[in-house]
């Protein structure tokens, strides 16, 4: 029997704002309910553009007064890393609170306490390399140093998908950098972001520094998109919304950086090993039941092996394990919420209505009182239906096929996305050929989702705009400062 059990009452969450857990200044709260279960798992304080803005003007007063970008790199790598620390001694927890909230299987929420907490230490790791440069080949009496400042006060919105996660791609980053944040995680999965504060202040951050609100994106999302006290705004969820917050941004001409949506072709040549690429094409379109950004729901293969792959796709689909997500063998649970059942739903109708083949699934599934929808598989899809194009964030698999490599490169570049793509094929030139046509901001070969901490992460076209992760994700925080200084003033005179 699973360890993992609904809580006997919901949790109590509260805004953690200067060092404290506070209720919302209204004191009204808001609730959510596992969508896996349907239960009652906790309540959140329901905060007001007031709340937003005090929260938004104690990390200004932190940045302010210097103490946490002052603090060497080392002592600020110090309370990072034990901030790593401490998310994988409460991972349990955690977990269990992520699987409740989000109705992904525990045994995926464990993984992610230990990804996220790898990107702690790899942050920890950053805060001491920031090290700027000095330029002293402009003639003998001048020297400029180019220093790395921090950019500010960041604020920053995540979705539901993965939400320590997440936040772990921005917050030790900016951190590690010197800023000062305030926080909004999904009104859907606020939990574990929350506890985040607490977790922080055992690992020492100084009061002020880190700012974590509940609620809603309208009004605390657009108060923090429109702030003129917020310097950077970090984004991760749908296009639309990044679109939103970009022209909200633009009061104070604020810093935006946006991951957005994707529609991720993964292309099969022939001469790939089908058994070989199989259980990776079912895990990348069936991976958190579809909801990922990086969900590889676009098969481009090449039409002489479409059939043995279709074969081999869905029997594989239907060895998946569905159910109860706070079973650990258990590897795909329930769908966020009825809106986005119905979204599913739409589209698969779509598909079908479009002339697109049902091979597999296609319904909603009853268990518990949660929302489950079957892994579903559709074929004869053609580049122009809305299952092809569109980002439907389930799990629904569409199979396109090509005959030449320049009509697979058409395919996969076809959408308005562009956050990544893989290619399966054995042959060299044909895998390099396809790394430079193909228009994604990571490019997989014979693999799937993979991503390490060390490496940069984000899209091209409308899938965002800047980079997570990677060495060079602290640049993303920091202003550079060039300060020209003259040894000798020269005896020239512009007048
Ligand atoms: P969403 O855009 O609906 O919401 C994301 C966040 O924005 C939430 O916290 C929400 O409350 C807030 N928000 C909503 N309206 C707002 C507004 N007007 N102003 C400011 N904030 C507002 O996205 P979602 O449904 O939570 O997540 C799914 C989307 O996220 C998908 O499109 C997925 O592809 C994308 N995503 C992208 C990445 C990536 O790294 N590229 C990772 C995960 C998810």
């Amino acid at each position: 029997m699973s360890k993992y059990k609904l809580p006997n009452k919901p949790f109590e969450y509260q805004n953690f704002i200067n060092g404290e857990y506070i209720n919302s200044l209204s004191n009204e709260i808001f609730e959510r309910k596992s969508p896996a279960h349907g239960n009652l798992i906790g309540t959140y304080q329901l905060s007001n553009k007031q709340d937003t803005e005090q929260a938004i003007s104690v990390a200004k007063k932190a940045f302010k007064s210097n103490y946490w970008s002052d603090m060497a790199g080392s002592d600020r790598e110090k309370i990072i890393r034990k901030a790593a620390s401490i998310i994988r001694e409460r991972a349990h927890e955690l977990a269990l609170i992520e699987t409740l909230e989000s109705g992904k299987p525990i045994s995926q929420s464990l993984d992610e306490m230990e990804w996220a907490a790898g990107i702690w230490d790899y942050a920890a790791t950053l805060a001491r390399h920031i090290a700027g440069d000095v330029n002293t080949n402009l003639g003998k009496d001048m020297t400029v140093m180019l220093q790395k400042v921090p950019i500010g006060v960041v604020a920053m919105i995540t979705p539901w998908n993965f939400p320590l996660l997440i936040i772990s791609q921005k917050l030790p980053i900016a951190l590690a950098a010197g800023c000062t944040a305030v926080i909004k995680p999904s009104e859907m999965t606020p939990g574990t972001t929350l506890l985040l504060g607490g977790i922080l202040k055992e690992a020492g951050l100084p009061d002020g520094v880190v700012n974590i609100l509940a609620g809603y994106g309208d009004p605390v999302g657009m108060t923090l998109s429109e702030s003129n006290n917020v310097d950077m705004i970090t984004f991760t969820g749908s296009t639309d919304v990044g679109k939103h917050i970009m022209r909200a941004a633009s009061g104070n001409l604020k810093k935006v950086a946006l991951e957005l949506g994707g529609k991720n072709p993964q292309i099969i040549f022939p001469d790939a090993n089908i058994d070989a690429l199989i259980d990776a094409v079912v895990f990348g379109v069936y991976f958190n039941m579809g909801e990922c950004c990086n969900s590889g729901s676009r098969i481009i293969i090449h039409e002489d092996v479409v059939e043995e792959f279709q074969e081999k796709v869905v029997a594989h689909s239907k060895k998946v394990k569905l159910g109860d997500p706070l079973d650990p063998s258990v590897k795909f649970g329930a769908i966020i919420n009825k809106m986005q059942l119905d979204k599913i739903k739409k589209y698969v109708d779509s598909g079908t209505a479009q002339g697109a083949k049902l091979l597999l699934g296609g319904n909603q599934i009853t268990i518990n009182n949660g929302n489950y929808f079957e892994p579903t598989i559709f074929t004869d899809v053609k580049p122009e239906m809305e299952i092809a194009c569109e980002e439907i964030f389930g799990p629904v698999l569409s199979i396109l096929t090509f005959k030449t490599r320049k009509e697979a490169i058409e395919i996969a570049n076809s959408t308005p996305f562009g956050l990544s793509a893989g290619v399966w094929t054995k042959d060299l030139d044909t895998a390099m050929i396809m790394t430079r046509e193909i228009d994604a901001g990571t490019v997989w070969v014979n693999n799937w989702m993979s991503g390490n901490p060390e490496i940069p992460f984000g899209g091209f076209k409308q899938s965002g705009i800047g980079r997570e992760l990677g060495p060079g994700a602290i640049d993303e925080f920091m202003e550079t400062k060039s300060v020209m200084i003259k040894t000798e003033v020269s005896n020239g005179s512009w007048v």
